[in-house]
């Protein structure tokens, strides 16, 4: 008998279907639901156990690729040689132990909307009753000459962590001391907005103790970011920023962006021709939602899957949620803790939509946490809510910046932060 908690080749359906080599065979009888999610990660693995949380008689299917979910959250620590990777990677062993979750380690290559029914690599169909996409970002590569996928290997973009994350510690331990670090940043909208200015800080870190006399310039298509004055701020006390001795340089190009990239000599070229040369290249690609949300129509011109916020359901496709980096959230940023609030606030419409009750007006909320050093922390954080017209806004007077720039204060802050990461990773993955 198979059991729920090994890995599947089940899925149960409300008609209790397991599709396999492309031939239905029925699996179980069951009068519940069944509920399918694409991707493990903040959004997907929170979602699942939810799901389950709120209601057991609701069978949850998750399909990932991978065995372990290697968090981009305090990846940039690692970088400033706070963290090791391996502290990085979370394991799905909890939500099939606990919640028992269904688990599939594969990758859904087709997603038939009219049949309800998802394709795995291996061609293994599942019929879900509801599904949830929640597959993350992909990257643009139509908007860079030169540098694609496969040269990511030398320019590493070390915007999924992992291997990506190591290959750019190892560029900046192989650097000699006075090399230039280059950044490039992605133009909104792209997976968290604080995400290359905490990286331009904690290289900084690291260089200090290890090649200060070396540099770091932040090439930007854009002309504000996320929790600037905090940074600015933080860079001056630290790092130096803003005079001949800066460790730190921000360009803001938004009219002359980065176009192409000669990888083997790592010089960047902007639209008016400008060249910077790098001893160590970080170009962080523009962004779209991931391929499988692409191919699958969910996406409209943006790039980006639209969705009724209350249910998170797919504007363009009925019984399909979509939650996450994937998803048009905003003002929600793209963050870790924003697809952990979208995936509880889908779980609850879910289960209700399911059970036949009203879907509740929820409330979301987003915090995001930046180091400069090991002890200066900084933060941003909104709480949001439907208006009148069902349009997701900001609550006003509600969350802010990071207000006391004391010592302690931004100790205090930098303890939240790590805090913080140990909190969301147990409540997404265990
Ligand atoms: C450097 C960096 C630092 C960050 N720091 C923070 C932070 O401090 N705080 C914060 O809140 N956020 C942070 N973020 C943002 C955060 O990582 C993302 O917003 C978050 O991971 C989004 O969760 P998600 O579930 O939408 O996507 P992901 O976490 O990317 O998960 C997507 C999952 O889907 C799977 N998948 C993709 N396609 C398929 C398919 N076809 N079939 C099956 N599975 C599939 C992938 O394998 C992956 O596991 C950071 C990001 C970066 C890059």
């Amino acid at each position: 008998m198979l059991s729920r908690r090994n890995f599947i080749k089940l899925a149960g359906s409300s008609a209790g279907l397991l599709i396999a080599s492309c031939e239905i065979k029925q699996l179980k009888t069951s009068a519940s639901a069944h509920v399918v999610i694409i991707g493990g990660g903040f959004g997907g693995a929170t979602v699942a156990k939810y799901i389950r949380k709120l209601d057991k008689t609701i069978q949850v299917t998750l399909i990932e690729p991978n065995t372990h979910y290697t968090s981009c959250p305090g990846s940039n620590w690692v970088l400033g040689g706070l963290k090791k990777v391996t502290s990085l990677n979370f394991n799905y062993k909890s939500l099939s132990s606990h919640y028992d979750v269904n688990l599939i380690y594969n990758k859904v290559t087709s997603i038939n909307t009219n049949k309800r029914i998802v394709t795995l690599l291996d061609r293994q169909k599942i019929r879900y009753d509801k599904l949830i996409v929640s597959p993350g970002i992909d990257f643009r590569w139509d908007t860079i000459e030169g540098h694609n996928e496969s040269t990511t290997n030398i320019i590493p973009h070390a915007w999924k962590a992992g291997v990506q994350t190591t290959l750019l510690a190892n560029q900046l331990k192989a650097m000699d001391d006075g090399g230039t670090v280059v950044i490039c940043t992605p133009p909104n909208p792209y997976k968290c907005p604080p995400g290359p200015y905490e990286r331009a800080s904690m290289i900084a870190h690291y260089l200090k103790n290890h090649k200060p006399k070396s540099k770091i310039l932040i090439l930007d298509p854009k002309s504000h970011f996320s929790k600037q004055n905090l940074f600015i701020e933080g860079w001056k006390k630290h790092y130096g920023f803003g005079d001949n001795n800066s460790m730190i340089e921000w360009l803001s190009i938004p009219d002359n962006p980065v176009i192409k990239i000669d990888v083997k000599n790592k010089i960047v070229e902007t639209d008016f021709g400008d060249k910077y040369k790098a001893d160590v290249l970080n170009y962080i690609p523009a962004q779209k939602a991931a391929h499988i949300a692409e191919e699958s129509g969910l996406c409209d011109q943006s790039g980006w899957c639209p969705v009724t916020h209350n249910s998170s359901e797919s504007t363009l496709h009925s019984d399909i949620h979509i939650i996450g980096d994937a998803s048009k959230y905003s003002p929600l940023p793209k963050s870790a803790f924003a697809a952990n609030s979208e995936a509880k606030v889908c779980a609850f419409a879910i289960v209700n939509i399911l059970n036949e009750q009203e879907i509740i007006s929820p409330t979301w909320i987003n915090t995001c946490y930046s180091l400069i050093t090991k002890s200066h922390g900084i933060s941003v954080a909104m709480v949001y809510k439907l208006n009148k017209n069902g349009k997701l806004n900001k609550v006003e007077g509600a969350g802010g910046v990071t207000q006391n720039t004391d010592d302690k204060s931004l100790s205090l802050e930098a303890n939240y932060s790590r805090q913080w990461f140990k909190n969301i990773t147990k409540d997404s993955f265990s």
